[in-house]
C-alpha cells in the first residue's frame, strides 16, 4: 500500500506517534514503519492525517483491509489459546452457533489509551 504523502506530515505522524507502530506497540524503525489508514480506504476512510497512523510491515500487511474492529478479534485470536486454530470467521461462526469459546484478550491498541484514558 504506497500513496502520496509530503515527508514533514509523514514524518509528523511519526512523532506523534511515538515512532511505535499503534497496533502492536513495539518501534518502528525507517525499514519496518509504514502508514496505515485507520479506517480503510475501501470502507470510505479519508485520506487525511486524522485516519493515519503508525503501524509495522507485519501489522499492516495482516490489517489489510480489515476493519478495525475485525482486526481487533484477529489480533485477540492471536493472543488467545486459538491462535493458528481458529479464523475470524470460524470464531464468529462458532459463537453464533452458542459454542462458548471462553474469554478471549481483551485488545487495546495503543492509539486508544492516548489521553491515559480507555
Ligand atoms: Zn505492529
Amino acid at each position: 500500500m504506497s500513496f502520496k504523502l509530503n515527508p514533514e506530515k509523514r514524518r509528523a505522524i511519526y512523532e506523534r506517534d511515538g515512532h511505535a507502530c499503534q497496533y502492536c506497540g513495539y518501534p518502528v524503525t525507517e525499514k519496518t514503519r509504514t502508514l496505515d489508514h485507520l479506517i480503510p480506504r475501501s470502507g470510505g476512510g479519508r485520506h487525511g492525517v486524522a485516519n493515519l497512523i503508525t503501524a509495522c510491515v507485519s501489522c499492516n500487511s495482516s490489517k489489510g483491509t480489515k476493519s478495525l474492529d475485525r482486526f481487533r478479534l484477529f489480533m485477540a485470536l492471536k493472543r488467545s489459546r486459538y491462535a493458528g486454530i481458529l479464523t475470524c470467521d470460524q470464531y464468529d461462526q462458532l459463537v453464533a452457533m452458542g459454542v462458548d469459546l471462553g474469554p478471549i484478550p481483551v485488545v487495546v491498541f495503543p492509539f486508544e489509551t492516548i489521553g491515559g484514558e480507555q
